[in-house]
């Protein structure tokens, strides 16, 4: 069996259906991603595996006991929130030990405890500071400790980096991966940032209005999209009905379902490639963007317009009205 289990959950809101049948199985030591867009349930998944929420129908198993109808405090789970929620009139020092005295610790344990947990999200020195003096990244490393302290079998962060700036946000990660691993937790990330759930998780369970859509290692995820939906939501994929796929390529096609193409692994050159075993299009550079280390070209093939990416290697490009041909590899064609 599996450390945890989603069995047949389903969850409504009044006649709102917010969980659909979904069974999922997270094993332990996992770092698992639940990967969305607003509104497709992510939290009230969490909520209900927290025992924040009840659900409406179906099981929740944890460490082989079924967890369903125990009580929030009885389940040794941690959580994070976006919004990190400190006691304002508390330094760092107690608002991490707040948890621990409540339930009556020994101070010397207290102080040993908070004092690992500090170091662990890398904020020994600041025990005396209030949140408000703290950058918002620091905040959340506090709520990050004052989880840790109380020693969960489960640590579930829902969209804990969403209001941090991008640059914080790196190091935040890292964090949390570290102190998943050193302490060997299972841990449930929630994020609809499909690169913070590429870098973060072992494994992502893309989710689509209250059903999980396709579970699956990131590059998985990102290489084989199983559906339409997968792929314009991982990966930027350029999108193709059949018939558009058919019109575009210049070898004759009588392709039935539709296609999808990863921006990258179009090549595009000023001159027909010579190759058996490609499809060929042959269009115009309608504009570029730079992004990072690369350059994005939008390119009119009959009307359809292609996203290509390439290594920003050189300023060199190919200006905006320049025929050129692209070319791709059948393999990466994937058929949705
Ligand atoms: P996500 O975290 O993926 O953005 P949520 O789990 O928060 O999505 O919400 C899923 C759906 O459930 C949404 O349509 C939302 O409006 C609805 N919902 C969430 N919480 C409640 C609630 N307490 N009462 C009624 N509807 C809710
Ligand atoms: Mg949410």
């Amino acid at each position: 069996m599996s450390y945890i289990e989603f069995r047949n959950i389903n969850k409504y809101y009044g006649s709102n259906q917010v969980l659909k049948n979904i069974s999922l199985n997270i094993e332990k030591g996992q770092f698992v991603t639940l990967l969305g867009p607003s509104g497709c349930g992510k939290s009230t998944l969490l909520r209900c595996l927290a025992g924040l929420e009840e659900i409406s129908s179906g099981h929740i198993f944890m460490d082989g006991n079924d967890i369903t109808n125990l009580e929030p405090k009885d389940r040794n789970i941690g959580m994070v929130f976006q919004h990190y929620s400190l006691f304002p009139n508390m330094t760092v020092e107690e608002n991490i030990a707040f948890g621990l005295k409540i339930k009556k610790r020994p101070a010397t344990e207290i102080k040993e405890k908070v004092q690992t947990a500090l170091e662990m999200v890398e904020l020994h020195g600041k025990e005396k500071y209030y949140p408000d003096s703290l950058s918002g990244g620091q905040q959340q490393r506090v709520a990050l400790a004052r989880s840790i302290v109380q020693e969960p079998k489960v640590l579930l962060l829902d969209e804990p980096l969403s209001a941090i700036d991008a640059k914080l946000r790196k190091s935040l990660q890292n964090s949390i991966k570290e102190v998943h691993q050193k302490l060997g937790l299972t841990s449930i990330f929630v994020t609809h940032d499909q690169d913070e759930a590429m870098v973060m998780s072992d494994v992502i369970h893309l989710f689509h209005d209250g059903r999980v859509e396709q579970s699956s290692d990131p590059i998985t995820m990102y290489t084989s999209p199983v559906s339409k939906f997968a792929a314009s939501f991982i990966g930027n994929y350029n999108l193709l009905t059949p018939e558009e796929f058919n019109i575009i390529t210049m070898q004759k096609n009588n392709l039935t379902s539709g296609v999808a193409i990863r921006p990258e692994t179009l090549q595009i050159t000023p001159n027909k490639p010579v190759t058996d075993d490609e499809y060929i299009f042959s269009g115009v550079i309608m504009d570029n963007t730079p992004k990072g280390n690369v350059l994005q070209y939008h390119v009119n093939v009959k009307s359809v317009i292609l996203k290509v990416d390439v290594l920003f290697r050189s300023k060199v490009l190919f200006p905006n009205g320049t025929k050129v041909y692209l070319s791709v590899a059948d393999k990466n064609c994937i058929r949705l």
